[in-house]
């Protein structure tokens, strides 16, 4: 059985993630969807948040579970014996980072195996910064998140 764990900010969770998060249920036995507790970044939107949006947006989908967790992705992906890592790859500008991930994660935890999905090509150009930016500035990002999670964004602009 292959057990996968797609981690990441997903602040917001955007049309790129969810594609990434349907090709991947469909690939796998089972995929967990978690929220990392990053304390060295400053996210619009707090852990509990994250949560409840993807727990909205793939609600839909039958093989996958959303969580959240702190500290080293290794050491989740061990704890909760996780066997695939899955990582969303848009543009060689992600590539070194995450190929270095990668090779660092399967020191920390040997058993698991991170599995990359190229972003496709309608969703190459999206980020979670870039919705932010747009956003705060009034634009329309109803082409880049679910409507769900655009007005969220913009109830916290309004704040
Ligand atoms: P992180 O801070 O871990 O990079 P993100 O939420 O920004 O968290 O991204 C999580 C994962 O999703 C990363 O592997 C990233 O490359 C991937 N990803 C983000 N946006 C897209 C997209 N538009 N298409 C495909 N993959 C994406």
């Amino acid at each position: 059985m292959a057990h996968a764990l797609y981690p990441g900010s997903f602040d917001p969770v955007t049309y790129g993630h969810i594609d990434v998060i349907r090709r991947a249920s469909a690939l796998f036995d089972s995929l967990t969807v978690a929220v990392l507790n990053n304390g060295a970044k400053s996210p619009l939107f707090s852990v509990d948040e994250r949560v409840n949006m993807l727990q909205g947006v793939c609600h839909d989908i039958p093989n996958v579970k959303v969580d959240s967790f702190s500290g080293l992705t290794a050491d989740y992906v061990t704890l909760n014996g996780y066997n695939v890592i899955i990582r969303g790859l848009r543009a060689v500008t992600d590539f070194e980072y995450e190929l270095q991930m990668a090779q660092t994660n399967r020191k920390l935890a040997p058993d698991a195996d991170t599995v990359f999905l190229t972003t496709s090509l309608e969703y190459a150009y999206l980020s979670s910064t870039t919705v932010k930016e747009v956003a705060y500035f009034g634009g329309d990002i109803s082409k880049f998140v679910p409507r769900e999670v655009e007005e969220l964004i913009f109830k916290k602009f309004k704040k």
